[in-house]
C-alpha cells in the first residue's frame, strides 16, 4: 500500500498554504508536525478528497484519488479538527449512525461501536448526549468513529485537542496496536504527542516540508547542540534574544535554561541529550517567539 503526495499546492485566494509538496507514504505512523497555521489540516483535508488541491495529485497505489472516489473513501478514517459530531445523538447512536454510513452491516456495527467505545474509554457514557460532553470526550467519540471499519488509511486532525495526559497516554497506547499494515498520519503541534508513537515525523513549516525522518534520527542532528545552562535572573533577556531556548526553570534566584547552540554557550553550560521540543524549538522558536532559530 502507498500513498503518494505529489507536487501538491494549495492556495486560498493569493494565499499558499501549501506549496509543492512531496512524499510517499507507506504503512506506519506520521506524525505530521507544524505550529498553527502550517498548513496541517489543509493538507489532511486534501489526503482525505474533502478539497481539491490547486496543483499536484494524491496518488493511491497508482491511482489517482479523485478518480477512485468511494473506492478511496471506504478505505479512510478521518478525525477532522473541529469534528462536533451531532449533539442530539447519543455516543451509541452517533457511532452506529456512522457505522451506518460507511456500509457497516447491522451485527458487525453492533460489535464494533461496543467495542470502540470500549476502546476509548465511553462505555459508560454511550447512552448520553453528545451535547452534554466535554472537549476530550467529544474527541473520543472522533477518534472511534474514525475507526470504525477499521480503516487501512487512518487520518486524524489534532486527534489529542482537548485530552488530558492519561487520556493522551491511552490514544498512544490504541495507535500503536492499531499500525502494522495501516497509513495512520496524525497532526499536532505538541510534540510529546509523536516522540514516542510516530515510525517517521513530518516536519510542516508555511506549506513546506522542512524534515522527514524517524525521530531517532531527527534527534540526532541536535547532538552536542542542546545546553543546559544556569543563569541569573537579568540575564534571561539577553539569552532568549540570542538562542532558541526550549526550557525555562525558575530554580530560587538562578533561571535553568535549556538552549539550542552549535558553540557551548557560556563556561558553565552542560550538554545535554536531545529531545523533541528541542527539536521543535529549533525549526519552529518558542510560541512567544515564532522565529526559526534553525542554523543559527
Ligand atoms: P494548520 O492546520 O497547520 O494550523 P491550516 O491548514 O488550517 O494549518 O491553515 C494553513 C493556512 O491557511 C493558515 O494561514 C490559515 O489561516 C489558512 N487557511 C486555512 N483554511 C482557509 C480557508 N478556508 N480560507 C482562507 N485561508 C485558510
Ligand atoms: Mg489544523
Amino acid at each position: 500500500m502507498k500513498l503518494k503526495i505529489e507536487n501538491i499546492t494549495h492556495q486560498y485566494k493569493d494565499f499558499y498554504a501549501l506549496k509543492n509538496v512531496n512524499c510517499e507514504l507507506s504503512p506506519g505512523i506520521y506524525g505530521l508536525l507544524g505550529p498553527n497555521g502550517a498548513g496541517k489540516s489543509t493538507l489532511m483535508r486534501i489526503l482525505v478528497d474533502v478539497i481539491a488541491p490547486t496543483k499536484g495529485r494524491v496518488v493511491y497505489n497508482n491511482h489517482e484519488i479523485s478518480t477512485l472516489g468511494s473506492r478511496y473513501r471506504d478505505l479512510l478514517g478521518y478525525l477532522p479538527q473541529n469534528f462536533v459530531g451531532y449533539r442530539h445523538f447519543t455516543a451509541e447512536e452517533f457511532l452506529n449512525y456512522v457505522a451506518n454510513l460507511k456500509g457497516l452491516d447491522k451485527q458487525s456495527a453492533q460489535i464494533q461501536v461496543k467495542q470502540l467505545l470500549e476502546l476509548v474509554g465511553l462505555a459508560d457514557v454511550k447512552r448520553k448526549k453528545l451535547r452534554g460532553f466535554s472537549g476530550g470526550m467529544t474527541r473520543r467519540v472522533g477518534i472511534a468513529q474514525a475507526l470504525l471499519n477499521d480503516p487501512d488509511i487512518l487520518i486524524l486532525d489534532e486527534p489529542t485537542a482537548g485530552l488530558d495526559p492519561s487520556e493522551r497516554i491511552r490514544l498512544r497506547g490504541i495507535l500503536s496496536k492499531l499500525a502494522k499494515n495501516k497509513i495512520i498520519i496524525l497532526s499536532t503541534h505538541i510534540v510529546s504527542d509523536i516522540e514516542y508513537v510516530a515510525d517517521e515525523v513530518l516536519l510542516l513549516k508555511d506549506g513546506e516540508f522542512i524534515e522527514k525522518a524517524p525521530p531517532n534520527q531527527l534527534l540526532d542532528q541536535l547532538n552536542n547542540q542542546v545546553w543546559q545552562v544556569q543563569i541569573a535572573d537579568n540575564q534571561l533577556a539577553m539569552f532568549s534574544a540570542k538562542y532558541a531556548i526550549s526550557n525555562v526553570h525558575q530554580q530560587g534566584a538562578n533561571i535553568e535554561i535549556r538552549l539550542i547552540s552549535q558553540e557551548k554557550p557560556s563556561p558553565s553550560a552542560i550538554n545535554v541529550e536531545p529531545r523533541m521540543e528541542d527539536l521543535y524549538v529549533s525549526y519552529f522558536g518558542t510560541q512567544e517567539n515564532s522565529a526559526s532559530f534553525h542554523n543559527v
